[in-house]
């Protein structure tokens, strides 16, 4: 059993995004080691290091379903409302980030309880 291992490859030969061919070497009976190449264009990689492994693509999922909502909750409830940077006295220049209600310096993840929603088109307004 065990996990089966990946052999996908992006040939550093021919750019084929394709997988990794593998056959051992013997040496009479005894197994000397494993000829490693691309099994669309054949091109031979010297060892396992310099194999192109296509990688990162199917990481294994650490959270459950269950955790991943109940941390979007969290996150939904506390962290995203109240935040200075979508309060109306909210005021950002290259200087300083500043709350007009407090008169006072702020920082764009504070929280406040006088928290006063800003205009929605000045989030996300797609300016460029
Ligand atoms: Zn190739």
């Amino acid at each position: 059993m065990g996990m089966k291992k990946s052999v996908e490859i992006i040939c550093r030969n021919c750019g084929a995004d394709t997988l990794l061919q593998r056959d051992a070497l013997y040496d009479g009976f005894t197994k000397t080691g494993e000829k490693l190449s691309c099994s669309s264009c054949g091109f031979e990689y010297a060892s396992e290091n310099e194999v192109p492994f296509k990688t990162k693509t199917a990481e294994p999922v650490i959270f459950t379903e269950a955790d991943r909502s109940e941390a979007a909750d969290v996150f939904d409830e506390s962290e995203n409302k109240n935040l200075c940077r979508y309060c109306a006295n909210y005021i950002v220049n290259p200087f300083t980030q500043f709350c007009s209600k407090h008169k006072k310096e702020v920082q764009a993840t504070d929280t406040c309880p006088q928290f006063e929603q800003a205009e929605e088109k000045q989030i996300g307004d797609g300016l460029l």
